[in-house]
């Protein structure tokens, strides 16, 4: 899968996506990144591409050319125009479920905006969808754009050791994740709860489903209502007094 991002601070994409996990897939081969700096595409003969907005209001807009003339070159050199997602606060909202939807595609090209934003003409006309990262304004579209990368990346095979690296994890199976213990079985006179340590497969995984629903239900009662839970882990949770969940503020 190929990721391209089109940014004005390509030094810093390139380090994040060059690092750790997602830099040791693109060594392999399994990912390719394409960075490329908006700025070498301005016609402007200062390399400008920012310019005050029309109707005054506070701050910078970057300007149509260099954005048009960056992605009109991406479409060359790939002979079609990748999706292409604009970072913004008005997007919607990114999750896992659209993480797996952005897994179907070979390329995707992100658009990472500063200042106050791009001129509304690029967004209308090169731009398939807006995704927000959140409800919080960023000055830059690079690390939601990062963040995208790693979601979509670590569930392309063979980047993690295994699908059940990320199948059991918070959020992609549905509900928050298990609690978690490594060597060694006592610090500072904790003890890692005896089921995980005696071997026995069967109450592990009894175990950490039975976690997972009382934390999902303490902190997260919204997923547990979209959960398929058996009447009998129904019976568990309400004899602990969290079935039907909680709302967030009263747990
Ligand atoms: N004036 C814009 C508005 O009110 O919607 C906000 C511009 S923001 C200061 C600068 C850039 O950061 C945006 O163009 C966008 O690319 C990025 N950005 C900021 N917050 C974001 C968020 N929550 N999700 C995705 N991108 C964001």
């Amino acid at each position: 899968m190929t990721f391209i991002v089109l940014t004005l601070f390509p030094e810093l994409c390139a380090a994040v996506l060059g690092e750790s996990i997602l830099g040791r897939a693109a060594d392999k081969g399994i990912l390719h990144t394409d960075i490329r700096g908006i700025r070498q595409y301005s016609t402007d003969r200062h390399r400008r591409v920012d310019d005050y907005p029309f109707g005054g209001g506070g701050g910078m807009l970057m300007t149509p050319q260099p954005l048009k003339a960056a992605v009109d070159a991406v479409t060359a050199d790939y002979g079609h125009r990748p999706h292409t997602i604009y970072l913004s606060p008005k997007g919607r909202v990114f999750s896992q479920a659209v993480a797996r939807e952005l897994l179907a595609y070979d390329e995707l090209l992100f658009l990472c905006g500063h200042y106050e934003g791009v001129d509304q003409r690029i967004l209308d006309t090169v731009v398939d969808e807006e995704l927000s990262l959140g409800d919080f304004v960023l000055t830059g579209g690079e690390l939601p754009a990062l963040c995208i990368i790693d979601a979509v990346a670590r569930m392309v095979p063979g980047v993690l050791a295994g699908a059940e690296s990320y199948e059991n994890e918070s959020i992609y199976s549905g509900l928050l994740e298990y609690p978690q213990y490594t060597r060694p079985a006592v610090f500072e006179g904790m003890e890692v709860p005896e089921v995980l340590r005696n071997g026995n497969h069967g109450e592990i995984a009894r175990w950490q489903r039975e976690q997972s629903l009382i934390v999902t239900a303490q902190r997260r009662p919204d997923l547990l209502a979209a959960a398929a839970l058996t009447p009998q882990e129904k019976d568990m949770l309400r004899q602990r007094g969290l079935w039907p969940g909680l709302p967030r503020e009263e747990v």
